[in-house]
C-alpha cells in the first residue's frame, strides 16, 4: 500500500523519503515534487551550534571529533615514545660491559670463605676477620696443627681476594 504524500492537500504517492530530523529515525514521505521542495528547504545543521556543526562534520569525515582524534594520536605518540625508550633501554642495557669474570682463583678463595660469587669486598673481609679468628693457631681451642693449616688457606684465599679487589 502506499502512502499519499505527507505534504498537506497533496493527493500525490508519497514514494520519496525526507528525515524530519537530523538523527535519521523518523522520515516524511513526499511526492517527487514536495521532496525535492522539502530538501531543498531542510536544513540538515539547523539548531545546531556551529562547534556541534564542526564536530558532526569531523564525526562524518574522520570517524571521530578532531580533538578525540588528536587525544587518540598524543596517546599513540606517548606508547611510540614508550616503546622507543624501552628499546632503546634494554640496548643500553644490552651493551652494557659484561661483569668481569672472576677467575678460578678467586671463585675458589670465594668457596674457602663459603661467600657467592657475588660477594662484596666489605663481606668477605667480614668473613675474613671472623673466620681468621677462629682458626688463628694462638686462639683456637682445638688441634694446632690443623688449625695453622686452615688459617693460611684462610690468609691465602684472602690475599687472593685482596688483589682481585684491588685492595691493599
Ligand atoms: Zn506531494
Amino acid at each position: 500500500m502506499i502512502k499519499k504524500c505527507d505534504h498537506p492537500g497533496c493527493t500525490k504517492a508519497g514514494t520519496c523519503r525526507a528525515p524530519k530530523s537530523r538523527d535519521l529515525r523518523e522520515y516524511w514521505w513526499f511526492c517527487r515534487e514536495h521532496a525535492a521542495e522539502y530538501n531543498k528547504n531542510w536544513n540538515y545543521y539547523a539548531g545546531m551550534t556551529p562547534e556541534e556543526v564542526e564536530e558532526d562534520w569531523e564525526r562524518q569525515t574522520f570517524g571521530a571529533p578532531l580533538r578525540d582524534k588528536n587525544q587518540v594520536e598524543s596517546d599513540q605518540r606517548d606508547y611510540i615514545k614508550f616503546l622507543n625508550d624501552f628499546i632503546s633501554g634494554r640496548d643500553t642495557f644490552d651493551k652494557a660491559p659484561p661483569r668481569p669474570r672472576a677467575s678460578s682463583r678467586v671463585t675458589t678463595a670465594l668457596a674457602v670463605f663459603g661467600l657467592p660469587i657475588t660477594a662484596s669486598w666489605r663481606e668477605i673481609s667480614a668473613k675474613y676477620r671472623a673466620l681468621a679468628k677462629r682458626h688463628h693457631p694462638d686462639t683456637t681451642t682445638g688441634d694446632k696443627d690443623a688449625a695453622a693449616k686452615q688459617f693460611t688457606k684462610i690468609t691465602d684465599a684472602y690475599n687472593v681476594l685482596k688483589k682481585h679487589f684491588g685492595k691493599k
